[in-house]
């Protein structure tokens, strides 16, 4: 007989497991108390969504939406398949109800409803929701953050996968005060020294508006056709599609050319000179240092003004943890009411590589205490002090079965348990309870109220 296959984890992506995910859950908790304090509230979008609000929002000439999205179609069942061609105007007798079979023509004329994508990013799905719920109502700026997985059918490599994890924030509304993009850096930054990811660069930088980018883009193709022949391939069909793309080159050779381009700095116009200028002074009340980065313009099409990127040391080639900006039309674009926006993304998975890598991890909660428990008479004791630890919040292991002390002991070492809590006939007898400590091998006898008491408070820090 041959071997059953053997399945792995599909390319790009992968299992997080213990310990590992218990930063992760730092991580994310750690995100998630921090912009409580600046009044942002979870949402939490569906994972795929109709493959237009991607395309329109994002842009059909981006990386993203052209080459990278995870794309299907919804398989419909039969009598939905008939619906949907009735709502549509067709003869519902051409469809083959019992095979779902469509002529062509239906499943063309559908098409447009029935693709489906995994969410590359969530501000468009954020965007959608806004609008579905009419959130434009809602008093003062609305406040969101999101945490979740994100797929791109991209090359995997160190830091490049095709599902990651985002954490973001988005604040939607009427105002667009650099205050509110100032602030929310600030949330950011604040968040990044909690999680000890202190060796990062912010960089930002502003590209106009709808009014003053499009003749800035012009003089940048007319530029860039003078250079053409100097250019490599990518950037060379950039100049057509999205020639502020070309800034964002790494290929050694074109880094002399693009120094030469002229910079959207000089080409702002008056609004929004003055909402750079504006937002530059308030991170420096904040005391939040930055870099200008003229060539910071993004890979996709909805920002306006405000660009900004962190990019940490010690990564490789793969170092921006966290990108972001004002996307002051994308809600009308996507057939909602006027409103600003401005948010950013967070890569999950190269920001706690980046802590692993300067090896500040914090303490995370791991196997308090191993009841090691000897003789049947024992265990009736073993199981009820067990469940009240754990009750206290305790992490304890319990095993299932007799075992010989030694075992039992070698066993709660190699599980990382920082205490082995011994109950034999002896404590039984008595109503007391044992508790070493492993690493020292400090030993103490307690009564149970002792034993909750000193664990307890040994969890809320107190005691060595
Ligand atoms: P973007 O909006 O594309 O700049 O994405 C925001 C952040 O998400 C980036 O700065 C990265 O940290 C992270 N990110 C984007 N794509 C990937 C990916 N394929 N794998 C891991 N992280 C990613």
């Amino acid at each position: 007989m041959t071997q059953p296959k053997q399945f792995r984890a599909s390319k790009g992506t992968r299992d997080i497991l213990p310990p590992d995910s218990a930063l992760w859950n730092w991580f994310e908790q750690t995100a998630r108390e921090v912009f409580g304090t600046y009044g942002f509230g979870d949402i939490r979008t569906p994972i795929f969504e109709e493959t237009q609000l991607f395309a329109r929002s994002i842009g059909t000439d981006t990386d993203v939406v052209s080459k990278e999205m995870f794309t299907f179609q919804d398989p419909l069942a039969p009598e939905e398949l008939v619906r949907k061609v009735v709502e549509r105007g067709f003869d519902a007798t051409k469809v083959h109800v019992a095979g779902g079979q469509a002529p062509k023509a239906i499943w063309d004329a559908l098409s447009e409803f029935e693709w489906l994508t995994l969410r590359p990013e969530a501000t468009a799905s954020v965007c959608r929701a806004y609008i579905e719920h009419g959130m434009h109502v809602l008093p003062g700026n609305v406040k969101l953050y999101y945490v979740g997985p994100m797929f791109r059918r991209e090359r995997p490599q160190k830091g490049r996968y095709r599902q990651f994890y985002q954490i973001g924030a988005e604040v939607l509304g009427q105002s667009d005060a650099p205050a509110i993009d100032a602030e929310l850096l600030e949330m950011l930054m604040v968040f990044f020294k909690r999680v000890g990811l202190t060796r990062t660069t912010l960089y930002v930088n502003s590209i106009g508006d709808k009014n003053c980018r499009p003749q800035y883009v012009e003089l940048l193709r007319h530029e860039l056709l003078q250079v053409k022949d100097q250019l490599g391939p990518d950037s060379r069909r950039r100049i057509e599609t999205n020639p502020l793309r070309v800034l964002d080159s790494k290929l050694p050779h074109e880094q002399a050319i693009i120094a030469k381009l002229p910079r959207i700095s000089d080409h702002l116009c008056a609004e929004c000179r003055e909402h750079f200028a504006r937002l530059k002074d308030e991170l420096k009340l904040r005391g939040i240092a930055y870099e200008e980065n003229w060539r910071l313009v993004r890979g996709l099409d909805y920002y306006t003004r405000t660009t900004f990127e962190l990019i940490a040391e010690g990564l490789g080639s793969q170092n921006a943890v966290c990108g972001g900006g004002r996307y002051d039309g994308l809600i009308e674009l996507l057939a909602g009411p006027p409103t600003k926006g401005i948010g950013f993304a967070i890569g999950s998975d190269r920001a706690i590589l980046s802590i692993r890598e300067s090896g500040d991890l914090p303490r995370l909660p791991g196997l308090d205490v191993f009841v090691a428990w000897m003789g049947l008479s024992t265990y009736a004791a073993a199981v009820a002090i067990a469940r009240k630890l754990r009750e206290s919040g305790v992490s304890v292991e319990l095993p299932g079965e007799e075992m010989k002390f030694k075992k039992s002991l070698n066993l709660a070492d190699k599980l990382g348990a920082r205490y082995a809590l011994i109950i034999g006939s002896d404590e039984v007898a008595s109503g007391t309870f044992t508790l070493k400590r492993l690493a020292d091998a400090d030993q103490k006898k307690l009564s149970e109220y002792e034993l909750l008491e000193y664990l307890e408070s040994e969890k809320r820090g107190t005691r060595g």
